[in-house]
């Protein structure tokens, strides 16, 4: 019977079916980081329990750490706490530290795949919601709560409901200035933040096919956002290329023989699914989010919806976004003057998208009242970039240049808004609060988009960048 990748990678993980109906899955890797564990390591201390396989468990330290002064200990002291409690965890289990002095730093999502650790046909798992990132490689990876952190620790299983499969396939040719950062927000948009619940996404066509990997993890980054459990792309040769020659990936015959086995593990011709979506790439715009969640986006030279617009059971959410994002309901959404920029997060600060971003930036400065940053999301996507020297083209336009971590897509370090402020966004959420101010609001757009949005300060369309009147900010 032809089978999916969830189906083929979940029965090769599958450990036993529990009475509840729940499967037990055996995780073959797992990423931690210095949020979700310090009480998760302290339930196993407290049980008398150890790490059942440090050997497959990696940390890394990314959403606290500042990035303009990197210095020990951190001026703050919560910061400093949770960065030595897990230095003390990882030390005491035996588990690899990926810390500020290792040159292999970053937000978890961009290192496990730039380090070769995520592979097609794992099971990943990770105390972050945006771990459905690993599914671009066709792993299927979760993100979990801190009490499933200790059950990994404990067991290296999850006890996880059985999910259904829904394909959704992009294909045509986009437009210049049209991003996979594009294509996710269309594709939440269109089914909504709760459509995929209880559902796999498994992302195909001739788009998603021609999309490299660093465009397929922002697909599969999102798929959370979009209500899914996980998403994934099926492996193919540009996967492979990817991973051939990283530290951890299999080396020499043995990453040929991973090959074999991976391709094998590729949804077949013919499997079935609970659903098929297709989408038009070439008919897609350059898309910015206007409300509180990012199902509520708009095309770039499109109007922010009126209640008539939309379903009456969407009607209340849009009144509510439209009043704590202080817009109304038929304005354009190009001109909304922002206050600062921010290219980062696990979503898009991998090298290819600073590169994207820094074409706009080139030769310009960013408006006055702009408040610009970039944050590499690995300290090797920094040191690429300075190789490349397009550190000097950010900080020649007036952006800061920051040291890797998640920075302002969570704000649980010093970089935040600061009351009612705009933010043009590459990351991957909007709620209320989400970076640093309770009343503070964000844009999310593809970096291209954040950069021009940084130079013109406002939204503006970048397929127009070059045809509009810059001059007056150069
Ligand atoms: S960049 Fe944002 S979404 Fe990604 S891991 Fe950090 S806080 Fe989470």
């Amino acid at each position: 019977m032809p089978s999916t990748l969830l189906s083929k990678v979940w029965d090769a993980h599958t450990v036993r079916r529990l009475p509840n109906g729940q499967t037990q899955l055996f995780v073959g890797l797992h990423l931690v980081h210095e949020v979700t564990t310090p009480q998760a390591f302290d339930m196993l201390r407290a049980r008398g329990w150890r790490v059942r396989y440090p050997s497959r468990t990696i940390a890394t330290v990314d959403h606290i750490v500042p990035t303009r002064d990197q210095r020990r200990p951190f001026v703050d002291v919560m910061a400093e706490d949770m960065l030595s409690a897990l230095e003390r965890n990882c030390r005491e289990a035996g588990i690899q530290l990926l810390d500020l002095n290792s040159g292999s730093q970053g937000i978890v999502h961009v290192i496990g795949p730039e380090l070769g650790l995520t592979q097609p046909g794992m099971t990943i798992a990770c105390g972050d919601s945006h771990t459905s990132t690993h599914g671009a490689f066709g792993a299927v990876a979760f993100g979990i709560g801190t009490s499933q952190v200790r059950d990994v620790l404990a067991s290296q299983c999850l006890a996880l409901d059985p999910l259904k499969v829904r394909r959704i396939e992009v294909n045509g040719r986009l437009a210049p200035g049209v991003y996979a950062k594009d294509i996710i927000l269309e594709i939440i948009r269109r089914l909504g933040v709760n459509g995929g619940v209880g559902f796999a996404y498994e992302y195909a066509g001739d788009t998603i096919g021609g999309l490299s990997m660093d465009e397929r993890m922002t697909i599969c980054n999102m798929s959370i956002e979009g209500g899914a459990r996980v998403g994934y792309v099926n492996p193919d040769q540009t996967t492979f290329d990817y991973l051939r020659g990283r530290r951890f990936a299999p080396q020499g015959d043995a990453f040929d023989a991973a090959v074999t086995w991976w391709r094998s593990m590729a949804s077949d011709p013919g499997a079935s699914y609970d659903d098929v979506v297709k989408l038009d790439a070439a008919a897609m715009r350059p898309t910015v989010t206007w409300g509180i969640n990012p199902g509520q986006s708009v095309y770039v030279d499109e109007r922010l919806p009126r209640p008539a617009d939309v379903e009456s059971a969407a009607r209340e959410s849009l009144t509510e976004a439209l009043e704590f994002m202080g817009f109304h309901a038929g304005d354009p959404i190009k001109g909304t003057r922002i206050d600062v920029a921010f290219v980062g997060s696990c979503t898009k600060a991998r090298l290819s998208d600073l590169r994207e971003a820094a074409k706009i930036v080139r030769g310009r400065r960013v408006a006055p009242h702009v408040k610009a940053l970039v944050v590499p999301g690995s300290q090797a996507v920094r040191a690429a970039a300075e190789r490349e020297g397009l550190d000097r083209v950010f900080i020649e336009a007036g952006f800061d240049w920051r040291g890797a971590g998640c920075s302002m897509c969570l704000a649980m370090n010093p970089d935040r808004l600061e009351g009612r402020q705009v933010c043009a966004s590459s990351s991957n959420r909007n709620f209320k609060g989400r970076q640093g101010s309770p009343t503070g609001r964000t844009l999310l757009m593809s970096p291209a988009m954040v950069a021009a949005a940084a130079v013109a300060g406002e939204v503006v369309d970048v397929r127009e960048i070059s045809e509009r009147e810059l001059a007056g900010v150069r």
